[in-house]
């Protein structure tokens, strides 16, 4: 998972960022009443203290987030899983007293359903692998089995070193590499250069050659699975990117009819390289793969669900509250990012359920397609702010290449209501109160 803040971030200009005691869903109510120039009033502190102690006494966080996590589980973007999980989040939103609950579609791509999957090495020995099969790559008929060949290409110019040379074997595609010990720290509290230094918006600039080079990179996977199925290869086997056993299973060959060719499994870095070590010292080892999954073609739109609570001055504009709602396939979603999703869900809870009656109205929002390039709320801004001109040349890789570089925007008439941004996705590792970064973000102009 490229952790990635939504798209929202990056149109906004990031201006406070900081660590906060209280609860976001708090922090949010705070923002709310406090954003227009004038004192509180001892009705807004009433409302502030409230939702205080709503939140911090009578949580519905963690029942929410077992729910979401424990017994839904991961959400790739057009799944099954994801769409139950979003008729689960308007269910509830609603239940809470939430007024308006909706969704708004946008074009994303093919669903998507892993069932059941297993990889094993059988020979010289025994032993279950910990891999995940790639995102979007095509089931295996039954089980495959056959030797693995370490056969490393990360440019076109290396297939014909492989040419005819992988018919019948499972491809090992990458350079095994060393192990690395990071000497990063997990955690790290920005100094206040650090944030004013976030707080710089630089105005984009499109470089063809740049945009060139990114969209040849990010059509290189489909370009060598075809070049692999075309071999007679059975399968291909990509290393992880991380070591300790992660596995993460991202793939963005997600549009209809250019889905990997043939099956995909990334692995995790430990097992990878036992195998390239076996290859290398004798018989090539013999892999086991089985994968189970579904694509389904039959809605390619995906959907960011909105939640409303009206304000009482309809010229006052609104404000929101968002985080990316998908995750990957290879956890249950938990820190990136049910844990961003349960606070705006817990934090719409709070305000309808104390009946507070804010100025402006209150915009929730659980985003889509947002691993896959930030497609939900890139979307939110093209139907709702503003547009961006976009190269021809760059048609189907907006997300990732052509949009972040497009300038100027085109303000859209609803570009001005919108007041402010708050956005929680940590991403992976540890995530609450204790380590959360509250995110605020509030339009440049
Ligand atoms: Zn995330």
């Amino acid at each position: 998972m490229p952790h990635l803040s939504s798209e929202m971030l990056k149109f906004m200009k990031i201006q406070v960022m900081r660590r906060v005691a209280m609860s976001s869903a708090a922090a949010l109510a705070i923002c709310a009443a406090a954003l227009p120039v004038r004192a509180a009033t001892d009705g807004d502190s009433a409302a502030i203290a409230r939702i205080i102690d709503e939140g911090m006494n009578r949580s519905q966080a963690m029942t929410t987030a077992s729910a979401l996590m424990d017994r839904i589980g991961p959400r790739l973007t057009n799944s099954e899983n994801h769409r139950k999980a979003e008729a689960w989040a308007m269910d509830l939103l609603r239940a809470q007293g939430v007024p308006t609950v909706r969704v708004e579609p946008f074009d994303f791509g093919v669903g998507w359903n892993l069932d059941s999957y297993s990889v094993a090495m059988v020979s010289p020995r025994r032993l279950p692998l910990t891999a995940i099969p790639v995102a979007w790559s095509p089931p295996t008929s039954g089980t495959v089995q056959a030797p693995v060949v370490i056969a490393p290409m990360s440019r076109e110019e290396h297939f014909a070193e492989w040419k005819g040379k992988l018919a019948g074997k499972i491809v090992l595609v990458s350079l095994p590499g060393q192990t690395s010990e990071s000497k990063e720290p997990v955690f790290e509290r920005y100094t206040d250069a650090q944030l004013s230094e976030l707080d710089t918006y630089t105005k984009p600039v499109f470089d063809p050659d740049a945009a060139a080079v990114q969209v040849r990179n990010r059509r290189f996977q489909g370009k060598l699975a075809a070049f692999l199925k075309a071999e007679g290869a059975v399968a291909m086997v990509k290393m992880s990117y991380r070591d300790g056993m992660l596995v993460h299973g991202e793939g963005y060959d997600f549009q209809p009819g250019q889905t990997l060719a043939l099956p995909a499994i990334e692995l995790a870095q430990e097992d990878y390289r036992r195998l390239v070590r076996l290859a290398k010292t004798g018989a090539a080892p013999e892999i086991a793969i089985s994968v189970a999954a579904r694509y389904d073609e039959s809605n390619l739109r995906a959907e960011n669900v909105v939640a409303e609570i009206p304000g009482s001055d309809p010229k006052a504009g609104y404000v929101m509250a968002g985080a990316h709602f998908d995750s990957w396939i290879a956890g249950d979603g938990a820190s990136d990012n049910g844990a961003g999703s349960v606070t705006v869900i817990e934090a719409a809870r709070l305000i309808a359920k104390l009946g507070v009656k804010p100025k402006r109205t209150i915009r929730f929002v659980l985003w889509s397609g947002e691993e896959q390039g930030l497609l939900g709320s890139r979307a939110y801004i093209e139907q709702h702010l503003a547009t961006r001109p976009v190269d021809p040349s760059l048609k189907g890789y907006e997300s990732y290449i052509a949009w972040r570089n497009a300038y100027p925007i085109k303000p859209k008439a609803e570009y001005g209501q919108l007041k402010a941004y708050f956005n929680m996705d940590n991403g992976s590792g540890r995530s609450g109160a204790s380590t959360a970064k509250a995110t605020w973000a509030r339009r440049s102009c």
